[in-house]
């Protein structure tokens, strides 16, 4: 008898493999960073070798060190970066390119161009989602107009897209000798080439882009009863192990968060911050720059939708601030430097490096640092750093409140920021509403985790799932209704002094 179930988590940065057991807690994980190749300006991608590479090895060694074998896991899960796109040659398993990582803007002049065309409001209304250099479709345009010989193996049918869900599972199950090529919901749905209901590929959408059906992978539910398929005997688990749950990271960040009643959210802070509110078996339409999206569908159960607001950098510009400016050596020692500190003495910061998107989608935005005096120091822009992660949060968050119809009432928080106790304190204070972080922080590793063992009946059902979410910590609001609306009102000053910067 199985006890564990293992989930691996293709993130943008790192790729890590946790093993759960069945309270949901965590028994094991390793972890590997890859490198992001930035080869001019605006341009992010990853090797799908090396990260295929990571993720053997991360599995080899926490089973390893835990000494298990694969017969200890019910069932397996994936989750990953979204929209981030591989084409490989499915004879060789070569990929014809880099991936083309979510953040990459080289193809805002595709986005840009199917607006002007009108085909935009097409993409709107039936993916649910605004033409972007942020998604997948545009992506594989520019590899099949720029790889030399890339549409001819599409169109013969040797190239294949996949998101890295796709390529961990073709990769997993055998590649080049029979590997499946599946996605799932979530991951379709951030495509630009998903209809929403029919949870098919649309082909008026493909002609958008110039894509052949033939590439595509065959959607599935987000946990499968019927398993996407198993991993081998001479695989990085040395035996068959059930594949039976795919996730995109946001939305298995909001299973991981038990948010499956409509009306329950969650807010994961990572390199981006991204906030999802369960909408129900109901597609819910934005008026106020929202995506709706797949939330996650379970077996043959009807599929559930969510709001998200995606903001691109948030964790990232803390990043910047180590990095690029070296006024912190470590992301933790952001905390320390801000709180020298009262407040940012006036100062605000827009970190719109690749410009803005929810709820403004403006790609034509640009960072800013204003409202400053000589008096400013490199604490108050660590100060100010921290502040736009809540401000941002604050745009998304009001957004989703006049779209649902349903007040906040507490924001559940996940993600690597979420060590920050002062960034959540201002979390807090901007939204007027308490923030909540449960015992496992690790919630996208554990959301696909549990999509794997629904399908294996390792856990009965949600109930069971609901059960196992245990509040860590909880920040309060402290700051005076004047205090709120003041900051709030300086920070959008701010945001309109970065628009209209670039063409
Ligand atoms: P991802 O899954 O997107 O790679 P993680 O959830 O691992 O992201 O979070 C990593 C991000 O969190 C990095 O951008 C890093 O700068 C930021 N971060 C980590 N620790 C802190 C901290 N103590 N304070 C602020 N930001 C932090």
């Amino acid at each position: 008898m199985a006890d564990f179930v293992g989930a691996v988590d293709q993130g943008t940065t790192s790729t890590r493999f946790m093993v759960f057991d069945h309270d949901g807690a965590e028994v094991g994980r390793h972890q590997l960073e890859h490198e992001q190749v930035m080869p001019q300006a605006g341009w992010v991608e990853h090797n799908p070798l090396e990260i295929w590479e990571r993720t053997q090895t991360v599995i080899g060694s926490t089973l390893s060190h835990l000494n298990l074998q694969a017969s200890d896991l019910s069932a397996l899960g994936i989750t990953n970066q979204r929209e981030t796109t591989i084409v490989w040659n499915k004879r060789t398993g070569r990929p014809l390119h880099n991936a083309i990582v979510w953040q990459d803007t080289r193809t805002d002049r595709i986005a840009r161009a199917l607006d002007q065309s009108g085909k935009g409001d097409v993409i709107r209304e039936r993916a649910g989602i605004p033409p972007a250099a942020y998604f997948s479709a545009g992506k594989v345009q520019w590899i099949l107009d720029n790889v030399d010989g890339a549409r001819a193996a599409a169109e013969s049918g040797d190239a294949i897209f996949g998101t890295i869900d796709t390529w961990l599972l073709w990769n997993l199950t055998g590649g080049a000798e029979g590997g499946v090529h599946v996605t799932d919901v979530t991951n379709a749905s951030r495509t630009m080439l998903m209809d929403l209901r029919t949870l098919d590929w649309d082909d008026e959408l493909l002609g958008f882009f110039g894509i052949p059906r033939s590439m595509l992978p065959t959607i599935r539910p987000s946990s499968d009863p019927d398993f996407y398929g198993q991993t081998l005997a001479h695989g990085p688990l040395g035996g068959e192990v059930p594949l039976a749950g795919d996730l995109g990271d946001q939305q298995a960040a909001t299973v991981g968060q038990v948010c499956f009643a409509p009306g329950e959210g969650k807010n994961t802070y990572g390199t981006g911050n991204f906030m999802l509110l369960n909408t129900g078996t109901e597609i819910v339409r934005s008026p106020s720059g929202l995506l709706t999206t797949l939330c996650y569908q379970f077996g043959n159960d009807k599929p559930v939708y969510a709001l998200e607001g995606s903001i691109a950098v948030t964790g990232s510009a803390v990043q910047w601030l180590r990095d690029q400016l070296g006024i912190i050596s470590g992301a933790a020692d952001i905390e320390r430097l801000a709180k020298q500190v009262d407040d940012t003495g006036g100062m605000y910061f827009v970190p719109a490096f690749s410009g803005l998107f929810a709820p403004y989608w403006r790609p034509d935005a640009r960072g800013a640092i204003v409202g400053m005096s000589r008096f400013n120091t490199n604490a108050h822009l660590a100060r100010a750093t921290l502040e736009a992660i809540c401000y941002q949060t604050r745009d998304v968050s009001d957004a989703m409140t006049k779209d649902s119809g349903v007040e906040l009432e507490v924001l559940k928080v996940d993600g690597g920021v979420t060590a920050n106790n002062l960034c959540m304190q201002l979390q807090s204070d901007i939204l007027g509403v308490p923030v909540s972080r449960p015992v496992v922080a690790e919630t996208t590793a554990l959301g696909a985790a549990y999509a794997a063992g629904l399908a294996t009946g390792f856990w009965s059902g949600t109930d069971e799932l609901r059960a196992n979410w245990q509040e860590s910590q909880r920040w309060s609001p402290t700051w005076t209704d004047q205090q709120r609306t003041d900051g709030y009102v300086g920070w959008r000053k701010a945001v309109e002094r970065t628009l209209d910067w670039v063409d």
